[in-house]
């Protein structure tokens, strides 16, 4: 049960740039905002990018335009600024140094100058002998003289939180009550790494101090770090903030959702021509409920009744019918300027129109053409002929294979543009000693439902990777319909 605020409401996101702006950030967004507005809050969104491996560099721009599109103004942020910029991890790298200097000073954290080779070993004999814990804690009661003479010979570490050994840890969580953590289960955490960077243990909790965030309301898989946060705001002796842990929205199969089965990234919804307030309808339907059975509310109603303790524990299913469904009332209900408007804005934008014609401009002699000849850049799901997606002599068991390892490759293209595909799909025939002609013309077919088209990989780029890999998907699932044999 989350209690009446007692300090002023303060929430945030914070998104790591790591990829496509993904729909379940939309979703906890969501939560956030119609919490702090509920309560006369502040909504905050800080990017945490010091996971140097996995960093994107437009991934961060991409979420920021993303949620601008959603809806859900924030009133601090690494764009906005705001009384505790920056709000970039990256550029606040020393003040986590700091705060490692301040537990180390205070007997609560350690220098481990275990190798990675070494920790890799332990590891492993712990698993086998089926020990908690990856780390033996080798390091944790050196004696200052050893550290001393480490240091003085310039060997790398680590600082690694002290888990107290035994005992519990509690917190209260806003939908689930009293949460309860062995010690002993929980490992000595890296704070910091050996390059000075921390991790996002701690940095999240130094930011949500700093930052004075009173409710940390984030996805269910946060939980198990959780114990280690409550325990690092107790060492700091720093208040914190409740916790409460939503529910992760789910594939049809219960599943966590993933690009592997349905579209995650918020860019998808935008270009299928989802409207903004729809979206946001449909998520706040995911995890709340209005009451009264009601299922069409707008977000400013959605704050006014919004309550924590009226989300659901169970695991909410994306379903794009639904969706839909939702997506259609608002349509419906849009006036003509407004319809026009989204089409200029969302369907036949300037800048999409830009990129289809330089493709399709020697292809055709009259403009009324031109629809049959683009209708795939416009639109969502294909029908598929489903002969017309297999190659000559090739089976449909085989087509299906090749078409799902080529979503694989697909998958790893981060930056979406036709050289990217031409590479990424010629080293994927080589690898998996395909012919061109057993791959392109059902890839072909798949993105735009026809044997003849403008460059395959150029197309592909203005369709756009989520929507590409949404297309091919279903070309699988109806090649998946036929008999096996050719
Ligand atoms: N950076 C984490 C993420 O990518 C934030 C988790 C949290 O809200 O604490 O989701």
């Amino acid at each position: 049960m989350i209690h009446a605020p007692a300090r002023p409401v303060r929430v945030r996101i914070a998104p790591s740039p790591t990829g496509d702006p993904h729909i379940g950030t939309a979703y906890i967004a969501l939560f956030n905002y119609a919490f702090a507005k509920k309560h006369g809050g502040k909504f905050i969104v800080r990017i945490e990018d010091t996971d140097q491996n996995r960093f994107r560099k437009d991934s961060e721009s991409m979420i920021l335009d993303c949620l601008k599109w959603v809806g859900l103004p924030w009133d601090e942020g690494p764009d906005v600024g705001g009384p505790h910029a920056p709000y970039r991890q990256s550029e606040r790298t020393q003040l986590y140094r700091e705060y490692a200097q301040v537990l180390l000073d205070k007997g609560h954290a350690y220098r481990c100058f275990c190798s990675s080779e070494r920790l890799e070993i332990v590891r492993k004999e712990r698993m086998a002998n089926k020990l908690q814990g990856g780390y033996d804690r080798h390091c944790r009661d050196l004696s200052a003289d050893a550290v001393h003479q480490k240091l003085k010979s310039g060997e790398p570490f680590t600082i690694r939180m002290k888990m107290p050994l035994t005992g519990k840890t509690i917190f209260q969580d806003g939908l689930r009550g009293a949460l309860e953590f062995e010690n002993e289960g929980v490992d000595d955490q890296v704070l910091l790494k050996s390059d000075g960077f921390p991790t996002y243990h701690l940095a999240n909790v130094v930011d949500d101090h700093e930052m004075e965030i009173s409710h940390v309301i984030r996805g269910e898989e946060w939980i198990s770090s959780t114990p280690k946060h409550v325990v690092l705001y107790d060492m700091f002796a720093w208040q914190r903030p409740e916790f409460t842990h939503l529910p992760l929205l789910r594939n049809a199969d219960k599943s966590k959702i993933s690009k592997r089965k349905q579209p995650t990234s918020i860019n998808y919804y935008r270009r299928k021509g989802i409207l903004p307030e729809a979206l946001r309808n449909y998520l706040a339907l995911m995890g709340w409920s209005y009451g009264e059975d009601r299922e069409i509310f707008s977000t400013q109603e959605m704050v006014e009744h919004f309550s924590i303790e009226r989300m659901t524990l169970g695991g909410p299913v994306f379903d794009l019918e639904k969706l839909s469904w939702v997506n259609g009332h608002y349509m419906r209900h849009l006036s003509t300027p407004e319809y026009v408007q989204f089409l200029q804005k969302e369907i036949f934008s300037t800048e999409h129109l830009n990129r289809i014609i330089p493709l399709i401009r020697d292809r055709i002699e009259k403009f009324e053409d031109f629809i049959n000849a683009t209708h795939f850049f416009f639109s969502g799901d294909l029908k598929y002929d489903t002969q017309l997606l297999l190659p000559k002599g090739r089976s449909a068991a085989d087509t299906a294979q090749a078409l799902s390892d080529a979503l694989d490759a697909l998958e790893v293209i981060e930056s979406w543009t036709a050289t990217e595909i031409t590479s990424a799909m010629e080293q994927f025939l080589a690898a998996k000693n395909l012919k061109a002609k057993d791959i392109y013309m059902p890839l072909r077919v798949a993105t735009t439902g026809a044997k003849e088209t403008p460059p395959l990989f150029e197309s592909m780029e203005v369709i756009g990777k989520e929507m590409v890999r949404r297309r091919v998907r279903c070309a699988i699932a109806a090649l998946n319909t036929l008999p096996a044999a050719p």
